[in-house]
């Protein structure tokens, strides 16, 4: 299922706007972006199993693991969100607007410090 880039960046605002008020603060923090897909260096940061699709990505350093002096020398926080790979994973707008909201929600998680495998468990791995 293929949407056009400005209905795809809508359901991210959507998503985002879904978020509860303390996290949706917190996004402000971060420069959420709408990419076509990742580039090899992001597959390699990811370090994804052989076979899973990356549908998006979160750069930066998570909150609770920030020195306070140091921090302000880096980059900025960055989440990125893959267009075409979600729609590869979708077949319909429903699924891409359930599998945009937990792909937001799942990069958001990573910034709070919480790892892959408890996102698992909490069944948005
Ligand atoms: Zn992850």
């Amino acid at each position: 299922m293929i949407v056009s880039r400005e209905a795809f960046r809508d359901l991210v605002r959507e998503a985002v706007e879904l978020l509860p008020t303390e996290l949706r603060r917190e996004v402000k923090n971060v420069d959420l972006v709408i990419e076509d897909r990742p580039t090899q260096e992001d597959l390699e940061v990811a370090g994804l199993e052989p076979g899973h699709t990356l549908l998006g990505l979160y750069h930066g350093v998570p909150l609770p693991f920030r020195g306070h002096e140091s921090y302000n020398l880096v980059l900025p926080d960055k989440i990125s969100i893959y267009q075409e790979p979600i729609e590869s994973v979708c077949r319909n707008r429903d699924e891409i607007v359930e599998q945009v909201r937990i792909t937001v929600l799942h990069e958001l998680a990573h910034y709070f410090g919480i790892d892959d495998d408890r996102l698992h468990e909490l069944g948005m791995g």
